[in-house]
């Protein structure tokens, strides 16, 4: 795995999300604070507290001087929605000069037993898969380490602050990467966002517990398996290059024979398999030949398939298949020995749910 590092944003300061324990302390020696401070501050920041102001245990001097010398808050935020079934959705504003008032979005998805954390990579997106809201938008930034971090970091902290009703889960036990944008089309940021995630200073949080979701980028994907080994998620959506050169684009660049020898040498420990993310579109991607195609494709030792509901978003192009449809689709893939799940919907309500985060990027 590469070295440990925070990545500069444009102004070329580290940014805290992101900063290892050491270079903390070299910050520490530089300014005359002793060593331990270092630590101090990264508890804090691990706890999701970004503000040097409200890091109680520390002197007003070393607050100055991270306050100088860091980008404490990479993102402000702007909005929280909270849906009926728990589900909350956060609207941050980049703080950066010539990209504040940029937008992206984040989810909670809590459960009983675990709480899952929807991230962005991008503002916008470079690719333009047509059924997608993200994509409607176009490509407007790449997100830093620090602001895929720091979304993170700042959902910890507001369930510290207001914790969720009923039984569910109050912690951030994993990550998926299925927010707006596509994560690989920004290899530096997410390469450097899972080093912190991943870090012993950092969260500390398995590999098991990170999904990258990708519309297919092959190169990246091997880099990516190198690097980190964190469980892959493709969006898949058809098994006929023809039908999938619309629904992903990206498949005109890398088509599905290509995908399916990355896919194929991407290492898996045991356990483990990767999902192929599989929105259902009526009439379009649903029919007998694409069952037919998608069991030709998948590899059901080592892959699942994940069926979503199309979420519609206001002038959508598609309708989603029915609920029965859904289910005889999935129950065609059972009876072959494919390992196939239906995803529930959640936090559509407050249009949170996959494809439908776009954020309104200029008004506030
Ligand atoms: N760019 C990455 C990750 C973000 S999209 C990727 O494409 O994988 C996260 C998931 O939401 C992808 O599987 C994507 O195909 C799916 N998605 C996009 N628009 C959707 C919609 N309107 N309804 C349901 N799922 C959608
Ligand atoms: Fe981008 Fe993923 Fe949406 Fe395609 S589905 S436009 S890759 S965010």
């Amino acid at each position: 795995m590469p070295n440990s590092s925070s990545t500069p944003n444009n102004n070329d300061k580290p940014q805290l999300p992101v900063i290892s324990q050491s270079e903390l302390q070299d910050l520490m020696k530089k300014h005359g604070q002793p060593a331990f401070r270092a630590k101090q501050v990264i508890d804090w920041r691990n706890k999701g507290v970004l503000n040097p102001d409200a890091m109680k245990n520390i002197p007003g001097e070393l607050r100055h001087i991270l306050n100088a010398e860091l980008i404490c808050e990479p993102l402000r935020l702007v909005r929280r929605e909270c849906s009926v079934d728990g589900t909350r959705k956060y609207v941050f504003a980049l703080n950066r000069p010539r990209f504040s008032g940029k937008m992206v979005e984040s989810v909670l998805i809590p459960e009983q037993s675990r709480g899952t954390v929807c991230i962005s990579s991008q503002v916008g997106c470079v690719l333009d898969c047509p059924f997608c809201h993200t994509g409607t938008q176009g490509f407007e930034a790449n997100l830093t380490a620090g602001e895929i971090v720091a979304q993170v970091l700042m959902i910890k902290a507001d369930l510290h602050n207001e914790p969720l009703a009923g039984d569910l889960h109050n912690e951030v036990t994993h990550i998926v990467y299925m927010g707006m944008g596509e994560p690989l089309a920004n290899e530096t940021g997410l390469h450097d966002s899972l080093i912190a995630l991943l870090s012993d200073d950092g969260l500390k949080l398995s590999r098991r517990r990170i999904t990258v979701s990708t519309s297919g980028l092959v190169p990246q994907i091997n880099r990516l398996g190198e690097a980190f080994n964190v469980n892959l998620a493709i969006s898949l959506h058809s098994a006929i290059d023809s039908l999938r050169d619309t629904l992903v684009p990206i498949n005109k660049k890398h088509p599905l024979k290509q995908l399916r020898d990355c896919l194929n040498r991407y290492s898996l420990g045991k356990q483990r398999h990767i999902t192929l993310e599989y929105v259902l579109l009526k009439e379009t991607n649903d029919r007998e030949e694409d069952i037919r195609a998608l069991i030709d494709f998948v590899n059901p030792e080592r892959e699942r398939v994940n069926l979503i509901q199309f979420n519609p978003y206001p002038g959508s192009p598609y309708d989603g298949s029915s609920k029965e449809h859904m289910s005889k689709f999935a129950q065609q893939l059972i009876s072959k020995g494919i390992r196939a799940t239906v995803r529930r919907s959640r936090g559509q309500d407050i249009m949170a749910a996959c494809g439908q985060l776009k954020a309104e990027t200029s008004k506030e």
